[in-house]
């Protein structure tokens, strides 16, 4: 059964530092965010919760689908409606990340808290987060050259990555 799921969730090269301070930081926003919608801390959502903050550590980007497939092999009884739910809520309150792919589908990623934009492997659909950005000045004189004033953005820049290059991708 474990290794069922763990396969779902492929196992990280490496779990750094920094990963597991993102996965507390997660789990701790994870919760408020359950806190917050005055939900009780139900078993499938405590489950919910370790594997939202293991796939943090991971960095790994997931649709409803492998989280609920995922669930279901480590833990049997949970609905697809409630993982369905959390996620939306998780994502309205930003915990979780919506990333498009390539192909118009998307995956969620638990990302750290701060301003940061995806690159996704168009191969592999593996996602990283990176912190370059434009200025804040950059983006109204864009916004001005067009008659918009700008209020948010989003950046997704679509490759592919160093795993797929060496295993002979293109
Ligand atoms: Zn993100
Ligand atoms: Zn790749
Ligand atoms: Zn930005």
């Amino acid at each position: 059964m474990k290794n069922e799921s763990r396969s779902r969730f492929r196992s990280p090269r490496q779990i750094s530092a920094e990963g597991d301070n993102q996965a507390l930081d997660a789990v701790r926003r994870i919760e408020n965010a359950f806190f917050d919608l005055s939900r009780p801390n139900t078993a499938p959502r405590r489950i919910l919760v370790e594997k939202l903050a293991e796939l943090a550590r991971t960095g790994e980007a997931f649709s409803t689908d492998d989280l609920w497939q995922g669930l279901r092999a480590a833990h049997g009884r949970i609905g697809r409606a409630t993982v369905f739910r959390s996620i939306e809520q998780l994502v309205e309150s930003k915990v979780l990340d919506r990333v498009e792919l390539s192909d118009g589908s998307h995956r969620y990623r638990v990302c750290g808290g701060s301003h940061h934009h995806h690159l996704v492997c168009t191969m592999c659909n593996r996602v990283v987060d990176f912190r370059e950005c434009l200025s804040a000045r950059k983006f109204e004189e864009i916004g001005r050259q067009h008659g918009f004033t700008v209020k948010d953005h989003k950046l997704t820049v679509y490759g592919t990555c160093d795993r797929c290059l060496k295993s002979g991708g293109k």
